[in-house]
């Protein structure tokens, strides 16, 4: 019997994940499909239930319904409390849904593939967004000693209060950076909006690794800044992206995907 998986999201057609499900179904030998769900902004309790109800198994959640997910689950993950929002729900035997966050997961994979180990690493965290949130505690697990900074500085301090207890995070203003970093991760969405966002150029030397959790054909606005600005190497999000979706499928199938295959596939299709 084929296992029912989706992603629900508002815009979803131009969401990644049923090409990278599907291709991870194959590469693994697992019966499953995969399918995107547009859910209306005021509908996702109701598109979720009908899919559960429907014998789903497990489904993916991404903007603007990650919260409203953390707050529909029965169940949640460590990770999932302490990001405040949910991208992967699976449901268990006795028919409750348990709410997990892959997101960190996900981004430490690839900037440490990229980049190196993050222990004892000076990592500046760009963004006090939910994708902020979610990446701190596995950076802090991963031994990063990390600078929040933020357009608007009191959700960076509000955000490094919070996880005060798991590691070494600090908040500071954008004004005050003034020494580099060894890694700089761009969790804005800046991006998106075809913005660049202001920082100072002392954050980036000719050891710096920068990451922009944004992704696109082309290099990213922000990693073109820090391409000017002297920086080592930059990296953008499509292998967050895929990493993410690798826990999740983990979660789900407790198999691991190979991810290589797949991002050169995602980057041969972004190119055409
Ligand atoms: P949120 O809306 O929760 O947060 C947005 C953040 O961006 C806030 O910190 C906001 O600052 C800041 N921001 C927005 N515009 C600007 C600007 N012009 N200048 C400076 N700061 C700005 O978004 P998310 O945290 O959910 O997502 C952030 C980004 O991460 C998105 O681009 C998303 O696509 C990407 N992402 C990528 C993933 C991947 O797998 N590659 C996974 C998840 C997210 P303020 O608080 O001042 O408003």
């Amino acid at each position: 019997m084929t296992d029912k998986y989706a992603v629900f999201g508002n815009p979803i057609a131009q969401s990644k994940s049923p090409f990278i499900h599907t291709d991870f179904a194959a590469q693994t030998q697992q019966n499953l499909s995969y399918e995107a769900i547009l859910a209306g902004v005021d509908q996702f309790p109701q598109s979720l239930r009908l899919f559960f109800g429907q014998g789903g198994k497990g489904a993916n959640v991404t903007a603007p319904f990650k919260q409203q997910a953390f707050e529909l689950c029965d169940e949640l993950s460590e990770l999932a409390q302490l990001s405040g929002a949910v991208n992967t729900l699976i449901k268990l035997a006795d028919g409750r849904i348990r709410g997990d966050n892959t997101d960190g997961v996900g981004l430490v994979t690839d900037v440490e593939a990229h980049f190196g180990e993050l222990t004892h690493k000076r990592v500046l965290l760009v963004g006090a967004g939910g994708a902020a949130r979610g990446c701190l505690k596995p950076l802090l697990d991963a031994g990063a000693k990390v600078t929040l900074c933020n357009r608007t500085f009191t959700k960076a301090q509000a955000l490094a209060a919070i996880f005060a207890d798991i590691g070494d995070v600090n908040a500071c203003e954008i004004a005050q950076l003034s020494q580099p970093f060894d890694v700089v991760i761009n969790s804005t969405s800046a991006g998106l909006a075809g913005e660049l966002i202001t920082l100072p150029s002392e954050i980036i030397n000719a050891q710096t690794h920068c990451y922009d959790m944004t992704y696109s054909a082309q290099t990213t606005l922000f990693n073109q800044w820090a391409g000017a600005q002297g920086a080592k190497s930059v990296a953008d999000g499509l292998g967050m992206l895929v990493g993410q979706a690798a826990q999740s499928f983990y979660v789900w199938r407790g198999v691991k995907p190979n991810m290589s295959d797949t991002m050169a596939q995602l980057r041969l299709q972004m190119a055409q």
